[in-house]
């Protein structure tokens, strides 16, 4: 099957190439993001392979559908870019990873913690200029706390685990808890006692309409004062221009961000002779406890060969049958 594969970097070539060696559908590689004005560029093909910052939105699927594509099939987990009510009305199937490594975005969020706990990322840059004072640097010990995560779901239950580990007391909110973490002593409790009891809240839940801006002004006033947010779920989790309120009355002590909303024209390029033009970012940028990386969670080998693997089962899957593996079914979400 031939496959327009938008928002392609060197590496999802590499992965992707290694895990289509014996299915050979004919990869159409193109490095520009899917939008209205590049929706043209998967003319010819059968389906698309999209990803993260990809849009997906009524008009591009009907494009799509205008120029042949049948499958839409997401190399991410999220699927909150892709109007799945149109694409159902279009006839055109969508899959996604469902599931690859939890513990590559797990470990990055526990990765982000302990770097603005124990400052790391300003400690890199003050010993590399010969400034060894540690002022500013004290940081707290992680056995005994309290840690809020929100989303139990693979991700969230393989961060929780790791937590505890740690020696941290787990509340969670999730409309469906897991009795695996119950069972290993994760206690579900309603959002607002969560917020006002975490020392950590780490995000893993979605993006839909009910977690959109899930974090606004009041749940951050409901937060502990100099609590840590961490998000490596969907940018929008989090109203931006809250959390930075709160960052500039102290409320909030630090900010572990991989998910921006904005993010789609700023992460996974090299814009570093370029001026930002976003000044919510770019203030983002200048709190001292603030440590953001660009939706980089998902970025280990072991993720995406898993990811590359389940991508090519999609489009086999639908070349076959007519069924992707792991189609997304409106009426299972409705
Ligand atoms: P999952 O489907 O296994 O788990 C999501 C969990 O969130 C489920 O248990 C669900 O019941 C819960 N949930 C739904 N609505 C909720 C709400 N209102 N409040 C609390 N919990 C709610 O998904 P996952 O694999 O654990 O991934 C979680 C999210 O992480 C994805 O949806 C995606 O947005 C994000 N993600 C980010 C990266 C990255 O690189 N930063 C990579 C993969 C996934």
């Amino acid at each position: 099957m031939r496959v327009a594969v938008f928002s392609t970097k060197p590496y999802d070539r590499h992965f992707l190439d290694a895990a289509n060696t014996s299915d050979c559908h004919e990869l159409a590689y193109l490095e520009p993001r899917l939008t209205r004005e590049t929706a043209a560029l998967a003319d010819g093909a059968t389906a698309v392979c999209a990803f993260v910052n990809d849009a997906l939105p009524v008009d591009v699927l009907r494009a799509l559908a205008g120029w042949g594509i049948r499958l839409v099939a997401l190399r991410c987990t999220g699927f909150n870019n892709v109007d799945l009510v149109a694409a159902r009305k279009l006839g055109i199937t969508v899959a996604r990873v469902p599931e690859y490594s939890p513990h590559a975005v797990a470990e990055h969020a526990v990765a982000l913690v302990l770097a603005l706990n124990r400052n790391i990322h300003r400690a890199y840059a003050r010993v590399r200029e010969g400034n060894f004072a540690l002022e500013g640097f004290l940081g707290f010990d992680m056995t005994g706390r309290t840690v809020g995560v929100i989303g139990t779901g693979r991700i969230g239950a393989t961060f929780a685990r790791i937590l505890a580990g740690f020696g941290c007391t787990i509340l969670a909110v999730d409309p469906a808890p897991d009795p695996a973490c119950i069972a290993a002593g994760v206690r579900y409790v309603e959002l607002s006692d969560l917020l006002a009891s975490a020392d950590i809240v780490s995000l893993h839940c979605p993006l839909t309409p009910a977690t959109r801006h899930l974090i606004d002004q009041a749940a951050l006033a409901r937060m502990r004062r100099g609590a840590m947010l961490i998000n490596t779920s969907r940018g929008a989790v989090i109203d931006t221009p809250a959390v930075i309120a709160a960052l500039k009355a102290g409320h909030l002590g630090h900010l572990g961000l991989d998910v921006y909303e904005e993010e789609a024209d700023l992460f996974f390029e090299d814009l570093s002779d370029k001026v930002i033009q976003d000044d919510v970012f770019a203030r983002l940028l200048s709190f001292p406890n603030v440590l953001v990386t660009g939706h980089q969670a998902f970025f280990t080998a072991d993720a995406l060969h898993g990811i590359a693997g389940t991508t090519i089962a999609n489009i086999t899957g639908f070349e076959r049958d007519g069924r992707a593996v792991h189609e997304i079914s409106v009426e299972k979400l409705a």
